[in-house]
């Protein structure tokens, strides 16, 4: 049996495997990474391609390994080097063909490709000395199987299916049996890949947080008409939550609430949803000055036909035909893993607060065999749990209750320093 299970090789759950690997002295043929993916971090990859970001949001410090400096030393050395221009201001952001780069070498050294199961959990058993996830393989000829160990980690991300509003779930059933089901996507659907199609004249996008802006962007670039329709005018922020999150300015308040229901409101309040920083505003602004994209704000879909070849959207007095039509309405916000984890929640009793999610202890556990990252831990890691850089928490958070001991606040004013650096 081997001593870790962890479900989700995206950037939380490769990220854990390095820190068991790098600081708790697990070996790496002790670790199982269950996705039902066909690469670690395929999802990653395909949705920051899909949104054609050239950019991360989150500075440099934010990356996979467990060292601090390396992403930046990776920059200056090696295969790095090919990147023309690593960073961009402000906060030192690192360009995504570079922060792959190095994901492909950390993986590459600490062999953790070789680490990967593919399959996707439909059961937890969790017992007195190991927990076993089952799961399904629809890709394999023997279609389902297990993984028992002693430890298992929860690093599922959002929801597997993206946000479709009714409308557009009306277009999509018209447009796939008239035969055209490329008319309307979710940028974040499984599998999808966004390939720009020349006979797509003019595209609309639905959101205008700052997917839905990269991809207009991008579009435009390509030479197509874009429309852009947000519920709100455009929102400015540098990230996507206050950087006092990221450290002691904030936590240590929140660390201190005692009611599930106010840490969710003040997650709520943290989260700067829907928003764009600076630059990709001014490259926004200068395509509408163009006359590349259109940008319709306050608007809402009331309903949709697809006719024609086209895809018409009215939104309230205005009428809009497009030849094609992308979502990007981010993921629904209920917790992750469907039926299979409900179903474990109710068998051992697992603590969840009111909205669902997960109650863990500080190293994270929400059961002695049972460790949970990502969205599921955001009760507990706050604002940033989602991101990369709670992603570094939940890693530290894990190797400290396995070493049984816990970081220290020096550490923790540390790491705010280089965040703002
Ligand atoms: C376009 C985009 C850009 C972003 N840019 C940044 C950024 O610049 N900086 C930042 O800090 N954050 C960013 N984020 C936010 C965050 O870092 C990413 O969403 C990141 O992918 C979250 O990692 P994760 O491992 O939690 O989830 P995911 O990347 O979604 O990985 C989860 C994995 O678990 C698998 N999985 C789920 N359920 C099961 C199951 N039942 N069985 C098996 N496998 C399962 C999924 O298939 C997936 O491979 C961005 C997000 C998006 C969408």
């Amino acid at each position: 049996m081997r001593d870790w299970v962890i479900v989700g090789g995206g950037p939380h759950g490769v990220h854990i495997a390095a820190r068991l690997i790098a600081e708790a002295g697990v070996s790496r043929e002790d670790i199982a990474i269950l996705d039902d993916e066909e690469a670690l971090l395929a999802r990653w990859r395909r949705c920051t391609r899909n949104s054609g970001m050239r950019y991360l949001r989150s500075p440099a410090v934010h990356h996979l390994d467990p060292s601090t400096r390396s992403l930046q030393q990776f920059a200056r050395s090696g295969r790095g080097r090919r990147v023309a221009q690593p960073f961009t201001r402000p906060y030192s952001r690192p360009a995504l063909e570079l922060f792959d780069l190095h994901c492909d070498k950390m993986i590459e050294e600490l062999g953790l490709g070789e680490l990967h199961v593919r399959g996707r959990a439909n059961s937890l058993a969790i017992f007195d000395e190991s927990v076993r996830v089952g799961f399904s393989r629809s890709a394999a000829k023997d279609g389902h199987g297990q993984l028992e160990a002693s430890n298992g980690v929860l690093a599922l991300g959002a929801p597997q299916d993206p946000d479709w509003p009714d409308w557009a779930l009306g277009v999509k059933s018209a447009s796939s049996t008239a035969g055209h089901p490329a008319a309307i996507d979710h940028i974040f659907d499984p599998g999808f890949e966004l390939v720009d199609d020349a006979r797509d004249q003019t595209v609309a996008v639905i959101g205008a947080g700052i997917s839905g802006s990269q991809v207009a962007i991008r579009l435009a670039r390509e030479g197509r008409h874009v429309f852009l329709l947000s519920r709100h005018p455009i929102r400015v922020h540098q990230f996507d939550s206050d950087p006092g999150w990221q450290g002691p300015m904030n936590m240590a308040g929140y660390s201190r609430l005692a009611d599930p229901r106010e840490r969710r409101a003040r997650i709520r309040n943290a989260r700067h949803r829907g928003s764009v920083p600076s630059e990709i505003h001014s490259a926004l602004r200068a395509a509408i000055a163009a006359g590349t994209i259109e940008h319709f704000e306050d608007v809402e879909v009331e309903s949709a036909d697809f006719n024609g070849g086209q895809v018409a959207l009215a939104l309230g007095d205005r009428r809009l035909e497009v030849d094609r039509v992308l979502l990007a309405t981010g993921f629904p916000g209920h917790r992750p893993g469907a039926g299979w984890l409900d179903d474990a929640i109710k068998l051992y009793d697992l603590p969840c607060a009111e909205c669902g999610y997960p109650l863990v202890d500080r190293g994270l556990r929400w059961h002695p065999r049972l460790f949970v990252a990502g969205s599921l831990a955001e009760l507990e890691i706050g604002p940033v749990s989602r991101n990369l850089s709670g992603a570094q928490r939940a890693g530290e958070r894990i190797v400290a209750a396995v070493r049984g001991s816990s970081k220290n606040a020096n550490t923790l004013k540390l790491e705010e320093e280089l965040v703002l650096t």
